[in-house]
């Protein structure tokens, strides 16, 4: 596919619609290809300024996709605007559903015991075409274990929520194995799973879904710090790039 990316603070995003995107996984999942899917948002970008081997991993990846409304404002401030945001959520909801219409193989990895399991629950009562060829909660100690299970099992598509950087260094080091559509879903499964609400649609079209993840989860503060962090470090980069001019 044509590559269309846009730096942001080194982070090389995806420029595409959500429905492009769609059509590529798609095609990808019919020819059984091997891709890795990450889903950074602000705080990421700072994470993979300061780690070199995980931005190595996430600027490696098939798909780089802008989840969050800082990366989009992030971009049109820094002169180099990105069609539309294309959330982890709505991606893993987009695959589970493929899923289903053509039958694939699926494999679960992450999250709680209760919270893998109500998810493994929600996949067999509706998208009961799919065939869940495994599930594992994300508090293992033999990794080597988990990722033999997934050989064996050959999924078609290997959900991941171990958090970052956990998820994609797991991905990385085990994609090979399978041919499959690899993606860290972070949290993904605590709303799948009905654990967690994702806010109302209204607060989502205002751009204000973190928002309410803060007035849930008060204790996000020290991570939502990475906001006006990130904010700034786009500003410093829009001088430069000013002066450069
Ligand atoms: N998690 C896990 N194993 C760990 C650490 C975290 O399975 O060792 C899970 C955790 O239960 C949660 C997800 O990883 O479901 C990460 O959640 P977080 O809120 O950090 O995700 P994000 O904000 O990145 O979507």
């Amino acid at each position: 596919m044509h590559k269309n990316r846009i730096n942001i603070l080194g982070t090389e995003f995806d420029n595409f619609t959500e429905k492009q995107f769609h059509d590529q996984l798609n095609q990808d999942l019919d020819n059984q290809e091997n891709k890795f899917i990450v889903t950074p948002n602000p705080e990421i970008v700072l994470s993979a300024r300061e780690n070199t081997r995980f931005s190595n991993i996430v600027n490696n990846a098939d798909y780089v996709i802008p989840d969050g409304i800082g990366i989009i404002k992030g971009a049109n401030m820094l002169g180099t605007p990105m069609h539309e945001r294309i959330t982890g959520f709505d991606t893993l909801m987009y695959l589970i559903k493929t899923a289903n219409q053509k039958s694939l193989k699926v494999y679960l990895l992450g999250a709680k015991p209760e919270v893998i399991q109500a998810s493994a629950n929600r996949i067999k009562k509706e998208f009961k075409n799919i065939d869940l060829v495994g599930y594992h909660d994300g508090y293992f100690k033999d990794e080597e274990k988990i990722a033999k299970e997934i050989e064996e099992k050959q999924p078609n598509i290997v959900l991941v929520a171990l958090g970052s950087p956990k998820q994609e260094y797991f991905i990385n080091k085990y994609r090979t194995k399978v041919n499959a559509i690899w993606i860290g879903v972070g949290g993904s499964f605590d709303v799948f799973s009905g654990t967690k609400k994702r806010a109302p649609k209204l607060v989502q079209k205002l751009s204000l879904e973190w928002f309410y993840r803060l007035i849930k989860e008060p204790t996000r503060i020290g991570r939502m710090m990475a906001i006006p962090k990130y904010l700034h470090l786009i500003k410093k980069t829009q001088k430069k790039n000013i002066i450069k001019k």
